[in-house]
């Protein structure tokens, strides 16, 4: 890096704050508001694993929050260098504070803010044995991080929100993705850019459906992309998103249950999916 670029790059700063009045602490509580999330393109999340793991993955910090209890803790200074030499702000704060921020008695001693980062739909381009998840209006935040976190589980490519959906960027989805937030590409469309990009995916369109005619265990998924869509909880899946499937498939039930839980039949359908390409380290021979 010559001199000049060493001048220019930019160099964070670390700051003590104790007081909720606090113009910086104010606009970290106001992501818990949607309105506020969109504004800032910002989301937060908590504990020292998730954002060291953010910060590998490429994701951009805009403040690093730690409680002062974590003065002197190794693995948070050195997240708390990073942060600085990535040129964003670090604060370090009371417990009162932390808890206001997260809204929880028992705060994690860390929480990051980072930037929200969307895929754009144009440019999935699936291949190989690829598998995608499509949510229809997904209403449920801990549905949604639930989802999330099994599309990482199974190794699946990422996600489509289509419609109106609840933020996969609220604390709560974050909460429940367990971290998989910053491993898992999300998408978003509109139903009717949904449509116009299924009309180009080269593989298998499955649908889910309470009236699916085919057994979800019965189709060969292996050696095509997949695309897994899945309807609103309330709702199911609507006319003419169910006219664009290749196949509806049901998992069959047996009780007076009237359907699964969305995120439970997504993991169902996941499962059989990836059966294939999913194998314990031992049966892989490792
Ligand atoms: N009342 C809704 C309906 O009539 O479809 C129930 C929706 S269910 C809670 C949410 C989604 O999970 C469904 O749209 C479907 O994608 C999936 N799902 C749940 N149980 C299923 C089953 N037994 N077979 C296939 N898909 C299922």
């Amino acid at each position: 890096m010559s001199a000049t670029e060493q001048h220019r790059r930019p160099v964070g700063q670390v700051k003590e704050v104790t007081s909720l009045a606090n113009p910086l602490v104010k606009d970290i509580k106001a992501l818990a508001l949607k309105k506020f999330r969109d504004e800032q393109h910002a989301f937060m999340a908590e504990g020292l694993k998730l954002v060291i793991d953010a910060l590998d993955l490429g994701w951009s910090i805009k403040t690093l929050v730690f409680a002062k209890s974590a003065h002197g803790n190794a693995a948070v200074e050195k997240i708390a260098a990073r942060t600085v030499a990535a040129g964003a702000l670090v604060l370090e704060v009371s417990e009162k504070v932390l808890s206001a921020i997260t809204r929880r008695d028992n705060p994690q001693m860390v929480v990051g803010v980072f930037t929200q980062k969307y895929l754009p739909l144009k440019d999935i381009r699936p291949a190989g044995d690829d598998v995608w998840v499509a949510l229809d209006r997904v209403r449920d935040p801990g549905n949604l991080g639930t989802v999330m976190r099994t599309i990482d589980a199974v190794g699946a490519k990422g996600l489509i929100l289509v419609g109106d959906t609840t933020d996969p960027f609220s604390l709560e989805t974050v909460r429940a993705t367990m971290g998989s937030v910053f491993a898992v590409p999300i998408a978003r469309a509109t139903a009717e850019q949904f449509l116009a990009w299924r009309k180009s995916f080269p593989g298998l369109v499955a649908g889910t459906h309470l009236k699916g005619a085919v057994d979800y265990r019965s189709v060969d998924y292996g050696g095509r992309p997949v695309l897994l869509l899945m309807g609103n909880e309330q709702q199911g899946l609507p006319d003419e998103l169910a006219a664009a499937c290749d196949k509806l498939l049901r998992i069959p039930q047996a009780g007076r249950a009237d359907s699964l839980n969305l995120a439970v039949a997504t993991a169902v359908m996941l499962y059989e999916v990836r059966r294939t390409a999913l194998k314990l380290p031992t049966e892989a021979g490792q």
